[in-house]
């Protein structure tokens, strides 16, 4: 699977992904991630991204195509992937469709978290008290200043991707506002219904319990439908080997028809059977 969450900062993308990897056993391919450790490692790609980083800007789009293109060739990236981060313009974005066509890998599904902007300052803010409360080192770019200015870059620059998407007819959007697990759970549904992901047993298990259910609802089953059906298809068989072949199974066919809608109305009449078989005959 290989799917794009797309949303400003502060819209939940980051946690949304750990829990899919989580789930679904893929990898997260997050450019800001692998920028800061760049930055921190002091290489040629982290000198060059560091001041931008810090200003809210965006780093050159070549640089973190590199960093993609090297990265989703790693084997841990071969069961799939989620970008979260990447990509954040429209070159970015027909850079990836050339990677990916390149490789013969699909898309399934662009996901966009969409939430109030008003909501995104207190959610950074959460945040940082979170992570100053874990002891943990805060992000130079989680400033009220500086989002102010990731949100314009969001609005200017990577916004532009939803209409991109939308237009490809790969994009879905989720209400980023509900609660974490709400977002989690809409997000498997969509999965679910791309056919991006696999229904779990549990699923299987509630899909046949609702079976259950609508049966007993519309009453017992009709005893003698099941056969009839079985009749009718060996009727069928029967006369097409039997070089008439088409009309007969044809009418074989309807006649069985007949009888199992007939039969699943009102239940069997005597010797359902001998009807198919004499009209297969013919
Ligand atoms: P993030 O952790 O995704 O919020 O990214 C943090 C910072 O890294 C961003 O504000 C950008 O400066 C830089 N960055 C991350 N991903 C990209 C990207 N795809 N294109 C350009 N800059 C990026």
């Amino acid at each position: 699977m290989r799917i794009i969450l797309l949303g400003p900062p502060g819209s939940g993308k980051g946690t949304q992904a750990q829990r899919l990897i989580e789930r679904y056993g893929i990898v997260q391919l997050s450019t800001g991630e692998m920028l800061r450790a760049a930055v921190a490692a002091g290489t040629p790609v982290g000198l060059k991204a560091k001041e931008i980083m810090a200003g809210g800007g965006l780093v050159p789009d070549d640089v973190v195509v590199g960093i993609i293109a090297d990265r989703i060739e790693q084997p841990d990236a071969k069961k799939g992937f989620i970008l979260d981060g990447f990509p954040r313009t429209v070159p970015q974005a027909e850079a990836l469709d050339e990677l990916l066509k390149h490789r013969r890998l699909k898309l399934d599904a662009v996901i966009e978290l969409r939430v109030n902007e008003s909501a995104l300052l207190d959610r950074v803010e959460t945040r940082v008290a979170q992570m100053r409360e874990r002891g943990e080192e805060i992000r130079v770019d989680d400033t009220p200043e500086v989002l102010t200015k990731r949100l314009a870059s969001y609005r200017s620059q990577t916004e532009p991707l939803i209409h991109y998407y939308s237009e490809r007819r790969k994009l879905s959007t989720v209400d980023g506002m509900m609660t974490i697990d709400e977002v989690t759970r809409a997000i498997h549904r969509l999965l679910l219904a791309l056919g991006a992901v696999e229904p779990k047993n549990h699923a299987k298990s509630a899909q046949a319990k609702f079976k259950d259910k609508t049966a007993a609802k519309a009453g017992p089953a009709k005893p003698g439908a099941k056969k009839a059906a079985k009749t009718a298809k060996n009727s069928a068989k029967a006369a097409k080997k039997s070089g008439k072949a088409k009309k007969a199974s044809g009418g074989a066919k309807k006649a069985a028809k007949k009888t199992v809608r007939r039969i699943a109305k009102k239940g069997p009449k005597k010797g359902p059977k001998k009807v198919t078989k004499k009209r297969a005959k013919r």
